[in-house]
């Protein structure tokens, strides 16, 4: 027994000896408490793994053993957190570390200072103050703030939104507000609200034209809200999150990621130092906890948390390890209801603010104050190939971001039109964009359909981009107004990033390429006149008439009444129509002429009629000018025969006007165009006087309009198509050629008048700058090179929606057209040639036979031609005194006068 005791003894002096050299012994089991929140096992992992390495490694307390006690503990329940750490704390305890619920946290952490047990939490603390035996390894909400300014200030962000969660968010983003205010910066702050439904908010932000939000919440409600943004159309390339929270990294973004939105975050966690300490794997088996919706399983999931709580384990073994080295430690069970205290909690958490180290929340240090206000920070900005650290931040250097160069940033946001969902904007108009008919109820891009319909498609399928299609708010094309300086329509909704991009029978013009980009035109146009089709005139009595002009006709009676004139008078002067009206009598006493003027005309219109009479020319003169006008009578009945057949057979169309000219220079037909378009902006902007007129009248009509009446200035195409339909001829419209032809296929009783006053294309419009624009272009050259564009063409044209109606209507526009003078003048000239001949020749005849009398007679020449002319003249009826012997040279005696 003696000896027993004596060996003990010796043990024991020796224990204590060997302890004295090395160092002052720490009790062999140091219990930790740990409290965590029931939601999430990865921080009580995290204890335990880091408890776990520490006793394996044995660096920090070689001759110690840390053990865990450790609570998972209900949301927000202070009373039964107190109750559980009171039952540890009479297990003894060194340190407490935990909960990370700011209200839990200050029960556990009044407890722990009233038996001066060190208290480490890790969540980030609503209060600035830290009591005595309180540490936190969460960054300082006033370092954190101090961040968030580096960041906004590096990107230069003017006027922003604050969306925060929880009122205690305000301590961490008081810097940033208190640093606005004094710079002047626009900042809306709202609280998302308490249910999970946040896209009210979102669609006023987006309404109100908030493009850069900061973003203050959880790692679970930012999941929500991101999602939600995303289905608002906030996820585009025209907004910026700035996200707070330090577990960005630890959502799934996939859905994101090509969306060109500016997503950027905050990062405290070491990724390769997890990684280095091959924690990862050992983790990796508690992410299936998390809600997968919100969890990527193949992300890391290491939240801050969980690296804090890692962390904190190691400095409170650092921490010991110190004080073992100064104190004989000793750890009692204590009593929440007593007034015992542990005398060695004052030292070790001094130690604890004394701790430097290397965590896997970057370097760990506490200011003389033991707060955590030096730590480093990974930006992060979300791009296509996931989240990746741009830059760093720290309380000494700021916030160093480079940003994408312009140059660099094009082609990463080009390819982001991969899988990117596009907000497609455009306007009701047949045939490109027109509501499906059908008898079920239709939801998103099912209810449209049209030429511009297929194009976005066939564009998206080359492009990779999907899209959503919705009609433009305020039903316009886009004009600017000249007063305000502001475009209304598609081109608007560009503008204001309502929409990516614009499509439709929307045209490029100078004007909108200032405030829009527009792709390659997918199809050519150009203004002309919808106008209806002129009616066929009912047969008139007088067609008969119609072959000539009226002109034609009067020169015809004119050459009747000339020709009988002219046969009348030649036959009194050439001596042979002169006869004998007695052939038996060898010395007749008179002779007599057929050619009277009744029977002159008579002989003149027999032959005009192809009927000829009894009479017959003898002298050279008269058979000459019945010739010629037997010459004539047959070219002009000839030419009066084939016209006339032409006339009876096409029907007669005819149109008031041929072209915008003829619109312009009358005032009957009214004509009108789209309002809100192109075809309106060509009219106002025009130089040509013709085109300004037409502008002015249709200006002076829009001014004088009134509901009943309205103005020239259509809503739709359309409107203008039913104003021409019922119009009788009495409007025309102003109308793009490609949409005429549309309509004239279906609509057979209108028509296209005159040709193209100008010529423009149809562009997909998106905002100005945008990084699609070049690929979008490819897109149509290629549809353009296989043909597609005309094949939908065609198909939108001639086949759906009752194209082809008017297939055989077309064509018959010729119409036979009256012969003029100019066809038919000829005729007349060889008539009067004819005509001139006649009379020269009955001269020489008059002549000859005033000679033979004179001859006869005696006398002189002239004296004898005045004679032989006033007996002419003088003759009355149709006979004349035989001055000479009838049918001789030789004259006679008995006939002289
Ligand atoms: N294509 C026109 C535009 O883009 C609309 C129709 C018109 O003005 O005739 O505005």
């Amino acid at each position: 027994m003696a000896s027993s005791i004596h060996s003990c003894l010796l043990v024991a002096i020796t224990i204590l000896t060997l302890a004295s050299k090395t160092t002052l012994a720490l009790p062999e089991v140091i219990r930790i408490g740990g409290l965590f929140d029931s939601s999430d096992p990865m921080p009580e992992s995290a204890f335990r793994q880091a408890l776990d390495r520490i006793n394996e490694n044995g660096r920090f307390l070689p001759k110690s053993n840390l053990v865990s006690l450790s609570e998972r503990l209900p949301p927000n329940d202070s009373h039964f957190a107190s109750r559980r750490v009171c039952q540890m704390l009479r297990n003894g305890l060194a340190a407490v570390l935990g909960p990370s619920s700011s209200s839990t946290s200050s029960h556990i952490q009044s407890i722990c200072d009233a038996l001066e047990i060190p208290h480490v939490s890790t969540g980030c603390q609503s209060r600035l103050r830290r009591t005595h035996y309180a540490i936190n390894l969460h960054p300082h909400p006033t370092a954190l703030g101090q961040a968030y300014v580096d960041v906004i200030r590096t990107w230069e962000w003017t006027a922003f939104t604050i969306l925060y969660e929880e009122e205690e968010a305000m301590v961490r983003l008081q810097h940033l507000l208190k640093v606005s205010t004094t710079s002047g910066y626009k900042i809306n702050v709202r609280k998302l609200p308490q249910t999970d439904n946040y896209r009210p908010l979102l669609k006023e932000i987006d309404g109100k034209g908030e493009r850069q939000i900061v973003l203050d919440c959880s790692a679970e409600t930012l999941a929500v809200v991101l999602k939600q943004a995303q289905q608002v159309g906030l996820i585009t390339s025209s907004y910026s999150f700035f996200i707070t929270s330090l577990d960005l990294h630890t959502l799934d973004l996939e859905d994101y990621k090509y969306s060109g939105t500016n997503i950027t975050g905050l990062r405290l966690v070491d990724l390769n130092k997890i990684k280095a300490a091959n924690l990862t794997k050992a983790y990796s088996s508690t992410s299936r906890y998390y809600n997968p919706a919100v969890m990527n399983p193949n992300a890391t999931t290491f939240t801050t948390e969980t690296a804090l709580t890692y962390d904190a384990v190691h400095m409170i073994a650092k921490a010991l390890g110190e004080l073992d080295r100064s104190q004989d430690v000793r750890v009692k069970p204590l009593n929440c209801d007593g007034t015992d205290t542990w005398i060695h909690g004052n030292s070790l958490i001094n130690y604890m603010t004394l701790v430097e180290m290397e965590g896997l929340t970057g370097f760990i240090k506490f200011d003389t104050q033991g707060y955590r206000t030096f730590f480093h920070l990974s930006i992060l900005e979300l791009t296509p190939e996931g989240l990746t650290s741009v830059s760093s931040w720290n309380p000494i250097d700021g916030a160093n971001i480079t940003r994408p160069t312009a140059t660099d940033a094009t082609p990463l946001l080009a390819d982001s039109l991969v899988n990117k969902t596009l907000i497609v904007s455009s306007k009701l108009s047949d045939p490109y964009f027109m509501l499906k008919e059908s008898s079920k109820m239709l939801a998103g891009n099912d209810r449209f359909e049209g030429f511009v319909v297929d194009v976005i498609d066939e564009v998206s399928k080359l492009s990779g981009f999907k899209y959503t299609l919705q009609i433009v708010a305020d039903s316009n094309y886009g004009s600017l107004n000249p007063e305000t300086g502001e475009w209304n329509g598609v081109i608007r909704e560009l503008q204001d990033e309502k929409a990516d991009l614009g499509i439709a029978d929307l045209s490029i013009t100078y004007d909108r390429e200032q405030a829009v980009d527009f792709s390659l035109p997918f199809m050519n146009t150009g203004i002309s006149i919808l106008y209806k089709k002129p009616q066929k005139q009912p047969p008139s009595l007088f067609s008969f008439l119609s072959p000539f002009s009226v002109e034609v006709w009067i020169y015809m009676c004119a050459a009747y009444v000339g020709i009988s004139l002219s046969l009348f008078i030649l036959a009194r002067l050439t001596p042979l129509e002169w006869v004998n009206p007695h052939p038996c009598d060898p010395n007749p006493k008179e002779l007599e002429n057929n050619f009277n003027f009744l029977n002159s005309t008579w002989f003149t219109i027999g032959s005009l009629m192809q009927q000829g009479c009894d009479l017959a020319p003898k002298a050279t003169s008269t058979r000459m000018v019945a010739g010629i006008w037997w010459f004539f009578t047959m070219i002009i009945i000839s030419s009066y025969t084939a016209n006339l057949a032409a006339f009876l057979t096409i029907e007669r169309v005819e149109s008031p006007i041929s072209s915008v000219d003829d619109l312009a220079k009358q005032t009957k037909i009214k004509y009108g165009l789209v309002g809100s378009g192109s075809t309106g902006a060509f009219f106002r902007d025009a130089k040509i006087a013709n085109y300004q007129r037409m502008w002015q009248f249709m200006e002076a009509i829009n001014r004088s309009s009134t509901p009943s009446n309205p103005g020239p200035f259509t809503k739709s195409n359309m409107e203008g198509v039913k104003r021409v339909q019922d119009s009788k001829g009495l409007y025309a419209f102003l109308m793009e050629s490609s949409t005429i032809e549309f309509f004239t296929e279906r609509i057979c009783d209108l028509t296209q008048v005159g040709g193209m006053i100008d010529s423009k294309g149809y562009g997909i419009a998106m905002k100005t700058g945008s990084p699609y624009r070049a690929a979008i272009s490819q897109a149509i050259l290629k549809l353009q090179e296989t043909n597609r564009l005309l094949i939908l063409k065609s198909r939108w044209w001639k086949e759906k929606r009752g194209g082809g109606a008017c297939k055989d209507e077309g064509g018959g526009s010729s119409a036979a057209s009256e012969l003029g003078l100019a066809n038919v003048g000829g005729v007349f000239v060889v008539l009067v040639g004819g005509l001139l001949i006649a009379a020269f020749i009955s001269l020489c005849e008059f002549a000859w036979e005033a000679r033979q009398v004179v001859n006869e007679q005696g006398g002189s020449f002239w004296k004898g031609m005045l004679r032989e002319f006033r007996s002419a003249i003088r003759t009355t009826g149709n006979s004349k005194p035989v001055k000479r012997r009838y049918g001789s040279s030789v004259p006679r005696s008995e006939s002289k006068l």
